[in-house]
């Protein structure tokens, strides 16, 4: 017989995960989908559910010494809408679903959900977040990055609940980010990209950037980052073609329901193509 939860504190909630090899449900947009039964059937499950939105202790958004601390019941629509969030991630939560599907569902939920095409997880490895999971045994502290470690599959003990994601404070002059669907609302990445910089005396002192849905991971590398750094602007104009040769072999698209992977790596670089343009244009 399949149990069912509904967790009001994060004490019953890790106590239930430490006793349950449970599924966890936040705002249910995944997993409501992935369990779907007959139309006009409760969704089938075939073990123990926690369901986890009635948290409030969890829903907070606050800022300290080491960020902004986002807790895993927060909605997208509260996200999307307060000031402290990164307004990257506030960006492409923006071009999410759609409106009623963003007041309830959750970053948590977009990060554990693990799919190449999920938006925030960009975000996430872009602006250096941590994702935070407690249990009964204690609390871990994970790279967003290193989190999703492939298609549907992350870094969670089966007691673990994901409480908050962290964005360390990181100041820039200059950000895009850039989402290719198949309509311009309500409509899944094909190709997806967010970066950030800063240009301070005609030189790049801050340059960082990420691909989405072109890998089974989002693709981030920070040392050919690191070779951006330092060129003047005269210097990344003459040298982007090289700059875009050594990113494009970062990414490997695939064909599927949605694309196919010439089209994907085409508009992938056409993007961080226009990200150089604009950091090149934007400071004269
Ligand atoms: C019509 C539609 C359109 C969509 N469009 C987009 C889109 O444009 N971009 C995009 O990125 N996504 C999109 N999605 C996917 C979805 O809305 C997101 O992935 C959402 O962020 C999931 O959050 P949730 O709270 O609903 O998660 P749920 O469905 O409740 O859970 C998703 C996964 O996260 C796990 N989980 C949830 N909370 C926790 C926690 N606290 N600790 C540990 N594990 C947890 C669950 O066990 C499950 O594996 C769309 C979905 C639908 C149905």
């Amino acid at each position: 017989m399949v149990e069912k939860k509904i967790a009001y504190t994060k004490k019953e909630a890790l106590d239930f995960l430490a006793n349950h090899d449970a599924y966890i449900v936040a705002g249910g947009s995944d997993m409501m989908v992935i369990k779907k039964n007959v139309a006009g059937y409760a969704p089938l499950f075939d073990k123990d559910v926690l369901y986890v939105s009635h948290i409030k202790e969890l829903a907070n958004i606050y800022e300290d010494k080491d960020g902004v601390h986002i807790g895993a019941t927060a909605t997208m629509h509260e996200i999307e809408h307060h000031k402290l969030c990164p307004s990257l991630l506030r960006k492409a939560i923006s071009e999410v679903a759609s409106t009623n599907i963003r007041h309830f569902c959750t970053l948590a939920g977009n990060i554990a959900n693990a799919s190449p095409a999920g938006d925030t997880i960009v975000i996430d490895a872009l602006l250096d977040a941590k994702v935070k999971l407690e249990s009964v045994d204690g609390v871990r502290l994970v790279d967003a990055k290193d989190f999703v470690l492939g298609v549907r599959k992350i870094d969670r003990h089966p007691n673990e609940l994901i409480t908050e994601l962290i964005f360390p404070k990181i100041e820039y002059t200059g950000e895009l980010w850039f989402k290719v669907g198949s309509r311009r609302a309500d409509s899944i990445s094909k190709v997806s990209f967010a970066g950030y910089y800063e240009v301070k005396k005609n030189v790049v002192t801050k340059f960082a950037c990420c691909f989405g849905a072109v890998s089974i991971r989002p693709a981030r590398s920070k040392e050919l980052e690191a070779k951006v750094v330092g060129l003047s602007l005269e210097e990344l104009k003459a040298k982007q073609p090289e700059i875009a040769g050594d990113f494009a072999q970062i990414i490997a698209p695939i064909d599927d329901q949605r694309s196919n992977k010439e089209y994907r790596q085409t508009v992938a670089m056409n993007i961080f193509n226009k990200f150089i343009d604009d950091i090149v244009g934007g400071a004269k």
